[in-house]
């Protein structure tokens, strides 16, 4: 499509040294009107997900649930497998993994890998939680992942995640998404009594310990002591049967409650929470399960990367070497041949340029707004430490890829040098010798309560997913 329009667009008179320089060119320059819509409607779809799904326990059972309804069968360690099989894996509720075996023969091809996270930076509750004082009943938190914490005072805030009761029983708990239920909220100071707190640095100005959540205020009059923190859990016990112990065996957290929305005028961008990184996992999970692929291909949706996806629900847990193994035994085999012949998409997102802070974006190297998805050949910092340096081979492959299928994309690498600082999943994958490479859509106030991305970019990723697949 592209070539096309290029070429009818052009002059023949135009200068025939026009194609020797590389211009980066804003998807709706040369984009069809239908592509536009297709794009347009692509993140209708988007926003309903991310509204749905705001932790990775929500967005593992809502992408088992569409896997279901396209044919996908769960899959056990040990089962056989033939081609054709469309299986996934839940890890631990907090992760899955889909796989589509293909024709071709998996020593010859290898499997095409996409890996996203479906963990986002939020405000997790500590084991002990509940305290009153002031006349306010508040939770204690412990914040996950790299938040400017400051950011996350006086905004709406709903309650997700599960609580264990004392005999075992599973309690899901999602409070505040609903127009009709409460919200819950972190305070900040009053600019009239803030001369000390605004010319201190911009972490301290929140600490980590006065990130405490409001649920309540009013006492409960029977109660001996701690009236309004008992009133609270009467009615938590009342409506869950929960007690205070059992947030012990709990995970919860609060995020952001408010609703993914257009921006602009012209309704081109989305601001939403948690963009970092389900603009990634969304497209690339929908590419899977509407792929025609011939190749073996797999999408992994993993927990944890925002805190160095450590644990048994991280990218660096042995499960995801495990289940390549286990369908090369399936399928009579080598693993050891099929992941040398693998290639991966690390999908994550990159930072985009924001023309309200140039000082830390060297431009010619930086993810423009709506020039589509970004490929960083290399993450790590001073000197590339640390980095997932992929190699010019695999890019050229997979530049080959897009060309082939008119997916608009650009390059970049995060910020100024000795400026960025940051990384992804790549690394972990391309240590079980799997050539990987990053790419993923520009995000602007990435790891904020709002963030911003593009509508085409999140469409240009969904491209990248399927021609990648394909
Ligand atoms: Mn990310
Ligand atoms: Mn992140």
């Amino acid at each position: 499509m592209l070539e096309n329009k290029v070429n009818a667009n052009s002059n023949k008179t135009e200068n025939k040294y026009e194609n020797l320089n590389y211009t980066k060119y804003n998807y709706y320059e040369k984009s069809t009107k239908e592509e536009n819509k297709k794009a347009f409607d692509f993140a209708e779809k988007y926003k309903d997900f991310i509204n749905e799904c705001k932790t990775e326990r929500e967005c593992c059972e809502k992408a088992v649930e569409e896997a279901k309804s396209k044919g996908y069968k769960e899959y056990h360690f040990g089962d056989k497998l033939e081609k054709g099989d469309k299986r996934y894996l839940v890890n631990r509720d907090k992760g899955v993994v889909l796989f589509k075996i293909g024709q071709k023969p998996l020593e010859q091809s290898g499997i095409r890998i996409i890996v996203s996270h479906i963990d986002a930076p939020r405000i997790d509750i500590k084991q002990m939680p509940m305290y009153e004082n002031g006349g306010f009943c508040y939770l204690k938190t412990h914040y996950y992942g790299g938040i400017k914490k400051y950011q996350w005072t006086t905004l709406p805030l709903s309650l997700h995640g599960v609580v264990f009761l004392k005999d075992g029983t599973k309690v899901n708990i999602k409070v505040g998404e609903r127009d009709d239920e409460p919200i819950f909220y972190i305070s900040d100071l009053l600019p009239h009594l803030s001369q000390i707190q605004m010319s201190g640095k911009a972490n301290d100005i929140i600490t980590g310990e006065q990130l405490n959540v409001v649920i309540g205020s009013m006492p409960l009059n029977d109660a001996k002591k701690d009236k309004i923190k008992t009133n609270i859990l009467k009615i938590l016990n009342d409506k869950y049967g929960i007690i205070e112990e059992d947030f012990t065996s709990a995970e919860l957290s609060v995020v952001p409650a408010y609703k993914a929305k257009d921006i602009g005028f012209d309704r081109s961008l989305i601001g939403g929470y948690g963009h970092d990184d389900r603009s990634c996992a969304y497209p690339s999970m929908q590419a899977i399960l509407n792929a025609e692929n011939e190749n073996t291909v797999m999408c992994i949706l993993v927990d944890k990367e925002e805190i160095g996806s450590e644990g048994s629900t991280g990218i660096k847990n042995k499960l995801y070497e495990d289940i390549i193994d286990e369908i090369c035994l399936a399928m009579k085999c080598n693993s050891r041949l099929v992941r040398g012949k693998s290639i991966c998409i690390s999908a994550d997102v990159t930072a985009c340029y924001d023309p309200n802070f140039p000082n830390v974006f060297e431009k010619r190297n930086s993810a423009i707004i709506s020039c589509g998805a970004c490929m960083n050949k290399f993450t790590g910092s001073f000197g590339k430490s640390g980095a997932s340096d992929a190699s010019a081979e695999t890019v050229s492959y997979i530049r080959k890829i897009f060309d082939k299928n008119n997916v608009v994309w650009q390059t970049s690498e995060l910020g100024m040098v000795d400026i960025g600082v940051g990384g992804t999943v790549a690394k972990f994958i391309a240590q079980l010798n799997i050539d990987t490479v990053d790419i993923g859509v520009p995000v602007i106030s990435m790891h904020s309560p709002y963030e911003i991305i593009s509508k085409a970019d999140l469409y240009s990723m969904y491209k990248v997913c399927l021609s990648f697949f394909e």
